[in-house]
């Protein structure tokens, strides 16, 4: 019996708040507040018609002010708030819970949206010396709040997504089950769904192409190596999938993973691209189309990231054109009783099976699950400790068991082809 706010209303919230309001016997009530009041109105009426027992109700929220934040919570009186807008808002809304004595949950660590902010930008670029990565996101900011969590007697989880989230449950439940040590952890993330555009995103745009033109990086031996993008390029071949072309990328859940477990050697991550998309985003790079910085048009100040973006298929509209299966999961070597180990645990999901049950496509799906699933074992008491932390840090078997009874049942299989 819990009581939920949910902020945000895009791609992975739809699924995220329906799949909630399929398990309604936990989430009995739940309030979706987001900035265009108009979407969480749809919805509502979506899972009304659904025939959910989750009582539903609706706010406009600006997530990117304490306390308006502040002010909605006290009037609904949560247990917890998730936390599925943009990653600019964690930081508002981690205050708003603290303020409030609520539990705080979300998908997707602290970056900022302007990052040219002069009480940012300092701490970056010393970060970036220091940890030697130079992604906008990691995770300091958010581990500050520890001890105020902690105080509080409140849970933080953050990144309970599928990667992050899932795969660092996964890393868990290999360290339980599987080995006394693990040596090399390689998640691979898999998309092998087909739209049927030449070149689209899968989420926004600005987002997606920013992260996949940054410099690539891994951990070895607790230090972080960084690359030009898309240097490291492996070929491997996916259950459901087939042969994909996977590059080596900076992800968030090796930051976690290399604190949390520091005993492993090495921490990767992949990710398949199509050489059809990497070719018009090398493209459009070289031509400046993905700038930030505005450009005079015919007397009409322009910036091309955006302009692309407003030539470029609307995401959302991806879902049911998008056929294929994604596949996504983590290799782990290491030591079982004296002798060597590799496992490989994954889940494969169906991009038109999605749509079919909650009308998105499967990348908002794979986010979405996790991100209930996650809010109910904090809510449900679960994973329920005072303090800041990632998925990694709990007991992987109440998640495990909850993946395969909402929608992405994975698998174990020992031997697998390791990634050179
Ligand atoms: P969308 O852009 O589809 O949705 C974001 C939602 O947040 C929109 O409804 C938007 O409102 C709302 N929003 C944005 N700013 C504010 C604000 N200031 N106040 C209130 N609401 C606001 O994003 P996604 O659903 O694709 O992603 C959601 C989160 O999930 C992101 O943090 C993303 O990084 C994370 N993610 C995590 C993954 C993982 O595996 N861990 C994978 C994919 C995503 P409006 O409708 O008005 O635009």
């Amino acid at each position: 019996m819990s009581r939920i706010l949910v902020i945000g209303c895009g791609g992975v919230a739809q699924v995220a708040i329906q799949k909630a309001c399929q398990n309604d016997e936990v989430f009995t009530e739940l309030m979706i507040a987001s900035r265009t009041l108009s979407k969480c109105d749809e919805l509502k009426e979506k899972i009304e018609k659904s025939g959910s027992r989750t009582k539903v109700t609706t706010a406009k929220v600006d997530a990117d002010n304490t306390e308006e934040l502040v002010k909605l919570i006290r009037s609904y009186q949560p247990e917890a708030v998730l936390n599925v807008a943009l990653p600019y808002q964690d930081l508002t809304i981690m205050d708003a819970c603290l303020e409030t004595g609520v539990h705080y949950i979300d998908t997707a660590n602290y970056e900022p949206e302007d990052t040219e902010d002069p009480t940012w930008r300092p701490i970056y670029e010393k970060r970036c010396k220091e940890k030697g990565f130079s992604a906008y996101f990691d995770y300091s900011w958010q581990w500050a709040y520890e001890e105020r969590f902690k105080k509080a007697g409140l849970t933080a989880l953050l990144g309970t997504g599928f990667d992050p989230g899932v795969t660092s449950v996964f890393a868990a439940y290999a360290k339980k089950h599987y080995f006394d040590t693990i040596d090399t952890i390689d998640i691979l993330d898999c998309n092998g769904g087909d739209h049927g555009y030449a070149f689209a995103t899968n989420f926004n745009p600005e987002i997606n192409l920013r992260e996949v033109s940054a410099p690539g990086s891994y951990m070895e031996n607790g230090k972080w190596i960084e690359i030009p993008a898309m240097s490291i390029h492996r070929e491997y071949d996916f259950e459901g999938v087939g042969k994909k072309d996977m590059y080596l990328l900076h992800h968030e859940e090796i930051e976690a993973l290399g604190r949390n477990m520091p005993e492993v050697k090495r921490i990767r991550f992949f990710m398949t691209f199509g050489q059809s998309y990497l070719d018009h985003m090398r493209c459009l790079e070289d031509v400046g189309m993905l700038s930030t910085e505005p450009v005079n048009f015919n007397g009409t100040e322009i910036v091309p990231i955006q302009f692309l973006k407003a030539l470029l298929p609307d995401p959302a509209s991806l879902g049911p054109r998008t056929k294929g299966k994604t596949n996504i999961g983590c290799i782990f070597t290491g030591k079982k009783d004296g002798k060597e180990r590799s496992i490989y645990i994954y889940n494969v999901c169906d991009h038109q099976e999605c749509y079919r049950e909650v009308g998105s496509q499967a990348i908002s799906y794979t986010t979405g699950v996790p991100a209930m699933i996650g809010t109910m074992l904090v809510a449900n008491g679960q994973w329920k400790k005072p303090g800041v932390f990632t998925t990694d840090e709990f007991d992987p078997d109440p998640y495990m068991e909850a993946l395969n009874k909402w929608g992405l049942p994975w698998k174990v299989v020992e031997n697998p082809t390791l990634v050179d």
